[in-house]
């Protein structure tokens, strides 16, 4: 074939499919158009999953008639005139290329009444070929109706999903557009079905809520935090999510807008998720909406049309922000589990409300199980090495509190029933201890006479290396001893106290599945969060007393004590409840009293 200029419509229709994907993305843009023009209320309906129509109306500023035929040509934009203006975009479009796109894949009215007018006018372009502005009927505003898109690209046409995949996908699109800008309302009708109505809202929380309604769970949490630089930029964040008793097994909405964009960032959504550890089984996934409103000159927002990812100017500053902001939100709020399935009180400061823990009444018959509390071992709940460092609090007083079955330990607080696993507590209780020492000191470890031996696979072996920095912190001295065998010289002394065999606890830590996942992670920060926080999580269930370990009325009272100076102590390292909280309430309620 000779070279030749290719015709206009062939190169519109070849750059359409840079910007126009399926009805979703002609969505995206004719709703960024229609915010670029200032509408206070955008309607968006659907047909047909929206290849059969797509209609977006605005009561913007509209288009002149004279002006109408050049809005559906390539590269005409009012946005930007020269080159200059690129450094400075305020606009969601301006390269003028999305209405000329869409028309070349498709059959597009646009009708507009330019504000300051009274007619309005209309012209219709037939994949491409435009006609006259006609007058038409219809107020302020602009609409643009798209319909049979890719009618004339079959290959396009195939590669669409099914009507209500297609519809799932702009509804995504346009509550993303919603969460972003709450002071316009929106409304979303696909066939006859209202799907979306929200009325401008006055912040982004309260629209939030409206957009996400149940799926937030009962008593959404708000994030709100800020961190600036030397250099004067700055990075706020705002936001809601889920409460831990929400979270679900498969992964609902979880968003992120940087400066009014969604995006898509692995990173962060590490750092959200990385603040529930702890508070709920790793399977389950936080819901959660995230605002960040950052310094321009902090991030790249990366210019072409479809892509969402951004590069960061300082990627760990960022998750660092997002990891602490979350993660003070969870700390703030009361998560102690409720036994009837119901939330206990909420939003109360969590630590106001654990300083009654140490007022218990004595309300708890001990008839409720028949047996007395055990007798006293020679276990004290601080096995570190300051044995009173746990005895912050003037204890519970040990008549007052049962111990059952050598595992759970009973007791009345706040009109309530608690039931508290030991285990799952001491466990918490020793993992926020390790951590706090190690943030300070190296743990202290104890030189072992003879060197522990363990085999472990070769691939585990390779991960030593990069651990090795984090064992030394944790007191552990291990190196490799053969291709396939370790040699721990160093072991920390309250482990070994507790009869932990220290080869097989650092075999155990290099083969472990988390540990693994967490060493490919190409982001240092997320390595060191979660593998540190992994292998805590292993030294503190390995040091904790156990379930069927008796206890004596001292230490329940030392372990209780810890209970209300501990973080998280709601959950366990690994996020079961370490306490059940059964209002007074409902039992009465099972009695028939109520
Ligand atoms: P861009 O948004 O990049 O400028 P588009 O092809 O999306 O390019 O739109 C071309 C032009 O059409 C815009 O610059 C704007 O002047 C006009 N336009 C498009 N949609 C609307 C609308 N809803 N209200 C007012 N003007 C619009
Ligand atoms: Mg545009």
């Amino acid at each position: 074939m000779p070279i030749r200029l290719l015709p206009p419509a062939l190169v519109n229709q070849i750059a359409a499919g840079e910007v126009v994907e399926r009805p979703a993305s002609v969505a995206k843009e004719l709703i960024e158009n229609a915010l670029d023009a200032g509408a206070r209320r955008i309607v968006i309906r659907i047909e047909g999953g929206g290849r059969e129509v797509l209609e977006v109306s605005d009561d913007g500023g509209g288009i002149a008639r004279g002006e109408l035929a050049l809005a559906l040509a390539a590269h005409a934009t009012s946005k930007i005139a020269v080159s200059d203006d690129l450094n400075r975009i305020h606009t969601f479009g301006f390269r003028g290329e999305a209405l000329s796109a869409i028309a070349a894949v498709a059959h597009v009215t646009v009708t507009s009444c330019l504000s300051g007018t009274t007619q309005a006018w209309s012209i219709e372009s037939r994949f491409g070929e435009v006609s006259d502005p006609m007058p038409a009927a219809g107020g302020g505003g602009t609409r643009i109706e798209v319909r049979g898109l890719f009618a004339n690209v079959p290959a396009r046409r195939h590669f669409l999903r099914s009507d209500s995949a297609e519809a799932a996908r702009v509804t995504e699109v346009v509550s993303n557009a919603a969460l972003a800008n709450p002071s316009v309302a929106f409304r979303l009708e696909s066939g006859a079905r209202k799907v979306l109505d929200l009325a401008a809202a006055g912040d982004p929380i309260g629209r939030v809520d409206d957009v996400l309604g149940e799926s937030l769970g009962a008593e959404p949490l708000t994030v709100i935090g800020e961190a600036s630089n030397d250099d004067g930029t700055c990075a706020m964040i705002t936001g809601s999510i889920c409460r831990p008793v929400s979270m679900r097994s498969v992964s609902r909405t979880q968003r992120i807008f940087v400066n009014g964009r969604p995006i898509t960032d692995r990173s962060l959504m590490h750092a959200v998720r990385e603040a529930y550890r702890g508070l709920a089984e790793p399977s389950l996934q936080p819901v959660f909406v995230i605002f960040l409103q950052v310094d321009p000159s902090l991030v790249d927002v990366n210019v072409h049309p479809q892509k969402s990812e951004v590069r960061w100017r300082n990627a760990q500053w960022m998750h660092r922000l997002v990891f602490r902001s979350v993660q003070d939100a969870l700390r703030l709020a009361d998560l102690t589990a409720d036994g009837a399935g119901l939330l206990a009180t909420p939003s109360t400061h969590a630590r106001e409300q654990r300083t009654h823990t140490r007022e218990v009444v004595a309300t708890t018959p001990s008839a409720i199980t028949g047996r007395s509390v055990s007798p006293v071992s020679s276990w004290a709940p601080s096995s570190l090495d300051e044995p009173d460092r746990l005895l912050i609090a003037p204890p519970v007083r040990a008549h007052e509190v049962l111990q059952i079955d050598s595992t759970w330990i009973v007791f009345a607080e706040d009109g309530a029933l608690v039931i508290v696993d030991q285990h799952a507590l001491h466990e918490r209780v020793m993992f926020e201890e390790i951590r706090a020492r190690i943030a300070v000191d190296d743990l202290m470890s104890q030189q072992l006479l003879v060197p522990a031996t363990a085999d472990v696979p070769p691939e585990a072996l390779a991960r030593l290396e990069d651990l090795a920095p984090l064992f030394a912190r944790l007191g552990i001295d291990v190196v490799a001893a053969g291709p396939r065998s370790i040699a721990v010289h160093a072991f920390p002394g309250f482990l070994t106290g507790r009869g932990v065999d220290a080869a097989e606890f650092v075999a155990r830590a290099l083969t472990n599945e988390q540990l693994a996942s967490a060493c490919e992670s190409s982001e240092p920060a997320a390595l060191r969060e979660s593998a540190l926080a992994d292998v805590l999580d292993m030294m503190a269930c390995k040091a904790a007393i156990k379930g069927g370990d008796k206890i004596s009325p001292d230490e329940i009272a030392r372990l209780l004590a810890a209970r209300s100076e501990t973080e998280r102590s709601t959950n366990c390292p690994h996020g079961r409840p370490t306490s059940v909280r059964i209002p007074i309430a409902e039992i009465e309620k099972r009695f028939g009293r109520r």
